[in-house]
């Protein structure tokens, strides 16, 4: 992208120049009604910010663009069946032995070593958390995790997340690195970002050679449609793939983002051109405000389906769900049914999860139809079915 102010690169200068009024994002874009009312109404629930350089990637006149989607708050945010005030569908807190440590699998960990990031996704699962600005992680409290950590010899692998841990600065982020690289049963750590895709000019070579010492170091980064691929972007992969960090790529199925074959194939091939590797696609979270983005899993399915065979191997993801009980992959293995509203699954451990999910009209002629199966109502969900009790964190 072109250079519109001198310190256009500088990820300093874009952080400070956040977008943050609608005055400031009108010189981006031609801003619809739906938006512009939004933009006020949404606010006390999920705070908004914006890089210069990722509202330049904005189409300037349609409000349906798939970046614009992705970061400018629309009114259906405030008109979701589930509510605004589902926040916490995996029930993290209640996974976190000490503060922002997720441990639900025996052998890996998520800390979340700080709440901001450059952008703020709409759909965002950690919405709870991420831009409050109340949210702090004491020193005494990154300690009390990395004690944790080296407390429990079964713990092989560290994902830093967030927020974004590159919201970080070079020093704490080293320093946190070289921490967890001297526990000896610590063999991998990943850093989950999106700074490559929000504010590429974060990936410097400063910060790439402070951390290349601690290797392996793995990243993960969230590309979401092809016209995030910038020439920008694909530089700060390179320069993270020269510093020998292997790079993949987490993306949400977004309704009216990536929820054709077409905007998927293009997203994944895009990707692969850029020796990113897709590893996931997740179905999106039943967080509070975001109906307007969530799709069928029929939908995901059928997707996948078109995709399967028809481009490069390596370039499709694994569809999965996030539940309470981990990751589970939504391929026929671990679909028990549909019952209802609900998409039946079992994890990696044998639970029984059911997602509220419902088949919307447009989705019904799809080629792809899960068995039909009697719900059992011991069975936990996140959102019950009507006149039953909802599940508790300890219940799952
Ligand atoms: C996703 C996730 C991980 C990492 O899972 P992988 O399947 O190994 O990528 C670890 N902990 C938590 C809590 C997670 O949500
Ligand atoms: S970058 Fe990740 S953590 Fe931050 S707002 Fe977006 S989805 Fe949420």
């Amino acid at each position: 992208m072109k250079a519109i102010h001198p310190r256009w690169r500088d990820w300093r200068w874009q952080m400070q120049h956040r977008i943050r009024t609608v005055e400031e994002l009108e010189r981006f874009v031609r801003l619809s009604e739906d938006e512009r009312a939004a933009l006020d109404r949404c606010r006390p629930y999920f705070r908004w910010a914006i890089t210069p350089y990722y509202a330049a990637l904005m189409d300037p006149e349609d409000p349906s663009c798939p970046v614009r989607r992705q970061v400018v708050p629309r009114l259906a945010e405030l008109d979701d069946p589930i509510g605004l005030d589902q926040e916490d569908p995996l029930q993290e807190v209640a996974h976190s032995p000490v503060k922002n440590l997720i441990h639900n699998y025996r052998d890996r960990v998520a800390f979340c070593v700080t709440a901001e990031c450059a952008l703020y996704c709409r759909y965002c699962l950690r919405k709870r958390m991420v831009g409050d600005p109340a949210f702090f992680l004491r020193r005494s409290e990154v300690e009390e995790a990395i004690a944790y950590i080296a407390a429990h010899p079964e713990i092989r692998d560290v994902l830093l997340t967030g927020g974004d841990p590159l919201s970080l600065g070079d020093e704490a982020l080293q320093m946190l690195v070289s921490r967890l690289r001297a526990i000896p049963h610590v063999e991998l750590i990943r850093l989950g970002t999106r700074y490559p895709v929000t504010l590429p000019y974060r990936i410097t070579e400063e910060l790439l050679s402070r951390l290349a010492p601690y290797h392996p170091i793995w990243v993960n980064t969230h590309f979401n449609c092809a016209r995030e691929i910038t020439p920008d972007a694909a530089e700060a992969v390179d320069r993270l793939l020269r510093y020998g960090f292997p790079v993949g790529n987490q993306t949400v199925l977004l309704r009216g983002i990536n929820d054709t074959p077409e905007a998927m194939r293009a997203l994944l091939e895009g990707l692969v051109r850029i020796r990113v590797r897709p590893y996931y696609l997740y179905q999106a979270q039943l967080i509070g405000g975001t109906a307007h983005f969530r799709t069928s899993i029929e939908r995901g399915l059928w997707i996948m389906r078109q995709l399967q065979g028809r481009t490069t191997g390596f370039a499709l993801p694994r569809y999965v769900l996030d539940t309470p009980f981990g990751k589970v992959p939504l391929t026929r293995d671990y679909i028990l049914g549909r019952a209802g509203d609900y998409v039946v699954v079992e994890s990696y451990d044998g639970r029984i999860w059911m997602e509220y999910n419902p088949l919307p009209e447009e989705d019904r002629d799809l080629p792809v139809k899960l068995p039909e199966i009697e719900a059992d109502p011991s069975w936990p969900a996140y959102v019950r079915p009507a006149g039953t009790q909802p599940a508790s964190p300890s219940s799952v």
